[in-house]
């Protein structure tokens, strides 16, 4: 087991209401930047944005996003998805680490692997 993390949102928690924002907003309405464009580090003033758009929905994703750090953004957007493909992933599966997608080994924080000799390294 890893040390004890701070709480930190769960994308269990909160993958299915964005599911549901995405099916309303299919460019993903003022969270455009971010979840249809995969700049994941983009959260800065999003949640205003969204006000200016008078998005209240848009406002509280935004705010959600702004305390994810930018791999879990993209996590989460991989698990929305493989949501909205039709898949059914328990709350553990969605909320489950990263790994490296060649050698299934453990990641660092910007998802390349640690193994220096495995294609998903750098
Ligand atoms: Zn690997």
């Amino acid at each position: 087991m890893a040390g004890a993390k701070m709480t930190k949102t769960k994308i269990s928690d909160v993958s299915s209401k964005f599911v549901r924002y995405h099916k309303k907003n299919p460019a993903w309405g003022s969270l455009h930047i971010v979840m249809e464009d995969s700049n994941w580090e983009s959260t800065y003033g999003l949640d205003e944005w969204a006000k200016e758009l008078g998005d209240k929905e848009g406002v509280l994703l935004a705010k959600i996003l702004q305390g994810m750090d930018s791999r879990e953004i993209q996590k989460l957007s991989a698990v929305i998805e493989r949501l909205e493909s039709g898949e059914k992933l328990s709350p553990e599966e969605q909320d489950a680490e990263l790994h490296c997608e060649w050698c299934g080994g453990e990641v660092d924080d910007d998802g390349d692997c640690l193994k220096s000799y495995c294609k998903g390294n750098g």
